[in-house]
């Protein structure tokens, strides 16, 4: 569990965090196997036998004063009693205790009755391909579903379905593949006319992959694109016989999930299913109207990016409460260069805790390597989790892709969580008071993550288990807790030298995104400058820069908008004109589309910090030979390029990575870099430790098309895309920030 706060230091009372104009809260990677240091838990059982705080429930930790029959709570101050199974265990040398001897702990828990019944509980994979589509998109499709075959381990059930104006099932139990085709009602209320289990038991579904793996590929080879002439002569005739389309992805998402949700908690704990859809759902239930989009282009005068951005129909979050009833959590591959409208369908994934991927073209599509690595790492599922803070505060807002519990505030459910996922809270004082100034007891947060782990045959020590359960898979429920004791600040300064620019960007993002998802992207872009605006200013003031005298005539020349004075404030500025020159907050009429201002809102929204800063401000180094690197850092400036003299440059923007060479660079340097030199060993680094596959591209400038690459070189654009490259982009923005900042000082 990573943790990062905006500041590690804590503004004193609410007077100072105003007056600091920063954003006060902190990151959490609940399922990261390391804190932010690289530092694992202390592991341990028998989590239900560590003492809480009958005040506040906050668990026992590493702060707590402890007596022989007693421990006082350093959330709450409360003195609790001991349980004596506890005072026993605490008379033992404390390192062997993990709660004794680390402050991150996580333990074993016992599994609740009806968790116990299904201790061995198999992992369950369903994939959902579109038929209405076209021939490339199944074959990328069907290399993702071959690599994930290779992923999936021995012991998992594997189900294939496809969606048209039917719903069709594969059993590939027997010696050759059958499908079984359910039609698609073509309104958008009606039901199916059968329901999936009496087309075919779930069990014949859903089939072993260690012995059916051959013939689910070669049921794979077997789909083809529905033609025209099947879907005018099945159901798909609409009035006067117009054809109405044909992908009932809403009807038969529906359906499956009803399917899978017979034997959730008997066959499964989590089901996951894999949505490959090539366009918008246009027939049967949760069809979309994408006119929407064309309209939006033609008029003018609405905001577009206000228009596009809020769901048109509640039906697919509807849709995604029956998966989570259903123990379900999809994971969405649109692969489409259409609009789809993903702002509808985007709930499905993120409310499921799945991911959703957006892919413009089947010619450099990273499907099948994001799938592979998708089931490839661990993951944890059914996770609730839960922020204490000690009395002088409490959490203010929660951002992410979880969902509140309907009865406990600051309490979060988590369908499937990865080792990257993030979660951001923001803080707010309980009271006036504050942090008293003299008190001795620091600011403490306390997090505590439950989770379920599939754990596979192969990770567990067989000679612990009866010879019945060997070889199959168990569930195991944890409890993994961090207690971070923070300082508080004792004047402005403190603050502004304990920040970490990074979370704050990731606490800007989320805000920015909420606000544009509300009132569109022009008040997104607009909070953020005006955020830069107040932070200038208070900064200014707190370090008395400004001098006021003679009316002020001269003040915009004497802010100092760069921070001089203070280098953990240095890289705001960029980092904001970076966001506002980012497609998450560029303007439609700037051709940003609206489902990938969806897909980078779902990714953004999910990072860790560092990741983001890469996503937002990419990081750019260069080399002098593909063996020899130059600098490690420079500014996204064209000048900054040239000044450098460097031949070869290595961009990374999370989700694409360039190498570039000048054409000055030396014709005998080679190109692409070799396998085995050192700035492909960097690219394969950064690919390793990423959450998705990033695109990898070469170019050469002067031979190829290097506009992607330049696009990346912000700092000489327009900060809102008015006018391109005027070479006083990050300047002028600065100019103009320093205006409004005088004009707000005054
Ligand atoms: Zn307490």
């Amino acid at each position: 569990m990573a943790v990062r706060a905006t500041v590690s230091r804590f503004p004193i009372d609410s007077d100072a965090l105003e007056a600091s104009g920063l954003p006060w809260g902190l990151t959490v990677t609940p399922f990261a196997s390391k804190d932010e240091t690289g530092i694992g838990p202390a592991y341990g059982s028998n989590g239900h036998t560590l003492p809480r705080c009958e005040n506040c429930y906050a668990y026992f930790n590493t702060y707590c004063e402890l007596d022989q029959w007693a421990w006082t709570c350093s959330l709450c101050g409360t003195l609790n009693g001991l349980p004596s199974d506890a005072i026993a265990r605490y008379s033992y040398p404390h390192d062997s205790i993990p709660e004794m001897s680390s402050s991150f702990v996580d333990l074993e828990l016992p599994l609740d009755g009806s968790e116990e019944e299904m201790t061995q509980a198999r992992p369950v994979y369903l994939a959902a391909i579109d038929l209405s589509s076209s021939e490339e998109f199944l074959e990328l499709t069907k290399s993702a579903l071959l690599a994930a075959l290779e992923a999936l381990s021995p012991g998992s059930l594997f189900g294939l379905a496809t969606f048209s104006h039917k719903i069709g099932l594969y059993n590939v139990q027997g010696p050759i593949p059958v499908v079984k085709n359910v039609f698609i009602p073509p309104d958008a209320e009606s039901k199916l006319p059968l329901e999936l289990e009496d087309a075919m038991p779930l069990l014949q579904f859903l089939a072993p992959v260690e012995t059916c793996k051959d013939r689910i590929a070669a049921a794979l080879e077997t789909l083809r694109p529905i033609t025209s002439w099947e879907r005018s002569s099945g159901a798909a005739q609409g009035i006067d016989g117009v054809l109405m389309g044909g992908r009932g992805f809403g009807t038969a998402m529906e359906a499956l999930f009803n399917y899978l949700g017979s034997e959730f908690g008997n066959t499964f704990a989590l089901a996951r299913v894999f949505a490959f859809i090539s366009g918008p759902p246009d027939y049967g239930r949760g069809q979309l109207d994408t006119s929407r989009y064309g309209e939006q282009y033609a008029s003018k005068r609405v905001d577009a990016d206000r228009a596009l951005l809020p769901e048109q129909t509640p039906f697919y979050k509807d849709l995604a409460t029956i998966a989570v009833q259903s123990g379900v959590c999809v994971d969405l591959f649109a692969v489409t260069n259409e609009y789809t409208d993903l702002a509808s369908l985007k709930f499905l994934s993120i409310e499921s805790g799945g991911s959703l991927f957006l892919y413009s073209s089947t010619d450099d599509s990273t499907l099948p390597q994001d799938m592979f690595r998708m089931l490839n790492r661990p993951y944890a599922f059914n996770c609730v989790l839960r922020l204490r803070t000690s009395t002088e505060f409490k959490p203010l807002h929660s951002y992410g892709h979880f969902f509140p519990d309907p009865q406990y505030e600051n309490l979060q459910h988590i369908i499937c969580c990865d080792s990257y996922a993030t979660y951001a809270y923001d803080f707010d004082f309980a009271n006036n008071t504050g942090f008293s100034r003299h008190s001795r007891e620091p600011p403490v947060v306390q997090i505590a993550f439950q989770y379920t782990v599939v754990v596979p045959p192969e990770g567990l020590q067989n000679s612990e288990l009866p010879s019945s359960n060997r070889g199959k898979h168990l569930l195991q429920r944890r409890l993994r807790i961090r207690t971070m004791q923070f300082e508080t600040a004792q004047n402005i300064n403190e603050i502004y030298d304990s920040v970490d620019p990074e979370v704050v960007l990731s606490l800007l993002v989320h805000k920015v995104i909420l606000v544009s998802l509300e009132d569109g992207v022009r008040e997104g872009r607009a909070l953020l400058h005006d955020w830069l605006v107040i932070l200038t200013a208070q900064y200014n003031d707190a370090y008395n820069l400004v001098q006021y005298k003679n009316g002020n005539k001269s003040m915009s020349s004497q802010i100092d908008i760069t921070f001089s004075q203070c280098p953990q404030l240095e890289p705001l500025p960029r980092l904001v004109f970076a966001l506002l020159r980012n497609p998450l907050l560029r303007f439609h009429e700037e051709g940003v589309h609206p489902d990938y201002r969806i897909y980078l809102q779902c990714l953004f929204s999910v990072l860790e910090p560092s990741s983001l800063h890469c996503g937002i401000y990419p990081s750019l180094t260069s080399y002098s030979t593909p063996d020899k690197q130059a600098y490690p850092r420079h500014s996204l400036s064209r000048a900054a390029l040239i000044t450098s003299g460097s031949p070869i440059f290595f961009l990374d923007a999370y989700t694409t990575l360039i190498v570039f060479y000048t054409s000055t660079a030396d014709p005998s340097l080679p190109f692409p870099p070799p396998q085995d030199c050192l700035l492909r060993k960097n690219i394969n680094m950064v690919k390793q430790g990423r959450s998705i596959t990033p695109k990898l591209m070469f170019i050469r400038e002067g031979k190829d098309d290097a506009t992607a690459f330049e696009n990346y070189l912000i700092e000489e654009q327009d900060v809102d895309g008015s006018g391109f490259a005027s070479a006083r982009g990050f300047v002028s923005f600065l100019d103009d920030v320093s205006q409004s900042v005088a004009e707000y000082m005054k």
